[in-house]
């Protein structure tokens, strides 16, 4: 397991460690590396959550036709 030093008490703690167990502080050092996979990927999840709205918005948009259609027959 890798380790590294905590940044506000200077404790070894494991790499992969998100809060440090010493003083119980969140670590935001992989900030680095998320945000180089935030990079990476950035482009690909606009796409799927874009391609996601656009099809809860056509499902939305045909159940509104839908009610409109059955409050019209029903009038
Ligand atoms: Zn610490």
């Amino acid at each position: 397991m890798e380790t590294k030093k905590c940044p506000y008490c200077s404790e070894e703690i494991l790499k992969e460690a998100m809060k440090c167990k010493y003083c119980g502080e969140f670590l935001d050092d992989n900030l680095s590396n998320e945000r180089k996979t935030e990079r990476e990927s950035e482009k690909p999840k606009e796409i799927v959550v874009t391609k996601k709205n656009s099809g809860l918005v056509t499902f939305l948009i045909i159940l509104a036709i839908i009610a409109l259609i059955g409050i019209i027959t029903g009038l």
